[in-house]
């Protein structure tokens, strides 16, 4: 018979349970911002919006409405809301 050495019963009887039973700490909450992204075809904009009045603006503005500067190109259905933009476009994707 060996007897199980009694140190080594207190060592593994130390109270590691206790530290299951320890309250955790404040659980991490990921509040639920509701994180709205445009996902608008083309669009790169990275901007992320808090509220879906803030995004359907940005579609609105940026997208729906304003399309003043259409790419002349033909077969080029591009429009831009600023000149500037279609001008760097242009010179991009078009070479002019
Ligand atoms: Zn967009
Ligand atoms: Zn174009």
């Amino acid at each position: 018979m060996q007897e199980p050495g009694q140190d080594n019963a207190a060592a593994s009887s130390t109270p590691i349970h206790r530290s299951f039973l320890a309250p955790t700490q404040d659980f991490p909450r990921s509040p639920r911002h509701q994180s709205l992204q445009c996902r608008w075809e083309g669009c790169n904009s990275s901007t992320i919006f808090r509220r879906e009045a803030d995004i359907l603006r940005h579609l609105k503005t940026i997208h729906v409405s304003p399309k003043a500067y259409p790419c002349p190109e033909w077969g080029c259905n591009k429009a831009f809301g600023r000149k500037d933009h279609l001008r760097a476009h242009r010179r991009k994707c078009h070479g002019q």
